[in-house]
């Protein structure tokens, strides 16, 4: 089963959407016309409009970094699955930890925006991850294997095609601490595993699971070596072309 390396950047609450529009720029020319990894980035929802325009003539794929599970109405601040889509917005992150931890995102919450994405045919990139205490308490796979089955309730065979999922180990998240390679991989194997009992083998196999937590350059190839290592969902260091670049280099180099 060959799966699509997937390179995503989470610019977090970062970029005014002039500054987004050199990074997008720069981008667009360093990895925008290449097509053996695909290309995705997260700017905050003021810069997406600009950056959808750059993005169009290039191989960049545009993401949102949440998105509300409601389709309109009274709900002040908030985002829709169709206001995403009607921007060329391909992907949307969903679940992240800092969401969860600072927003009070449950997975009930979390599942009800993976349906709202896939009913307006967006893909969500679904995070996951363990805390610092929760991995010291040796319950890491446990957490997981939660998050996967709550978050995917209901989730639809016939949409499979449109998941990714993002293991984030939530003590690696901005905080220059990686997971080891075989640590990463040890937890991607078992997410795959769930994934498999939920939609049968070969849709299993087909989701791409992507590692993030404090990805760079420097370790980048390591990681995507792994073999249920599908790519990278990237903070830090997709804030300059040049960093978040050499790891959409190191996954040209992983799938050669
Ligand atoms: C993230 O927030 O999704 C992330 C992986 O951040 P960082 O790369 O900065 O650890």
């Amino acid at each position: 089963m060959s799966r699509k390396y997937l390179i995503a950047g989470n610019w977090k609450m970062n970029k005014t959407a002039t500054e987004a529009a050199d990074l997008v720029q720069e981008i667009n020319s360093l990895a925008g016309s290449q097509t053996s990894v695909q290309v995705c980035i997260c700017p905050s929802f003021t810069a997406l409009s600009k950056s959808s325009e750059l993005v169009e003539e290039s191989e960049v794929f545009l993401g949102a970094q949440d998105m509300s599970p409601e389709p309109s109405g009274a709900f002040t601040g908030e985002v829709s699955a169709e206001m995403l889509r009607d921007l060329y917005v391909t992907f949307v992150i969903l679940g992240h930890s800092e969401r969860r931890q600072y927003f009070n995102e449950t997975n009930e919450v979390i599942n009800r925006k993976i349906l709202a994405a896939i009913q307006n045919n967006l893909k969500p990139i679904f995070c996951i991850g363990e805390t610092l205490d929760e991995r010291e308490s040796g319950s890491t796979l446990e957490v997981v294997r939660t998050q996967v089955r709550e978050g995917l309730a209901g989730y639809p065979s016939s949409a499979i095609e449109n998941l990714v999922l993002a293991y984030e180990p939530v003590w690696a998240i901005g905080t220059g601490k990686t997971a080891t390679d075989e640590m990463a991989q040890e937890v991607h194997a078992d997410i795959r595993k769930v994934l498999k009992e939920m939609f049968g083998d070969s849709a299993g196999d087909s989701v791409r699971i992507l590692y993030g937590g404090s990805m760079k350059p420097e370790n980048a190839d390591g990681l995507l070596s792994q073999p249920d290592v599908d790519g990278g969902l990237i903070g830090g260091a997709s804030l300059t072309s040049r960093a978040f670049c050499g790891i959409v280099d190191a996954a040209g180099r992983a799938c050669a």
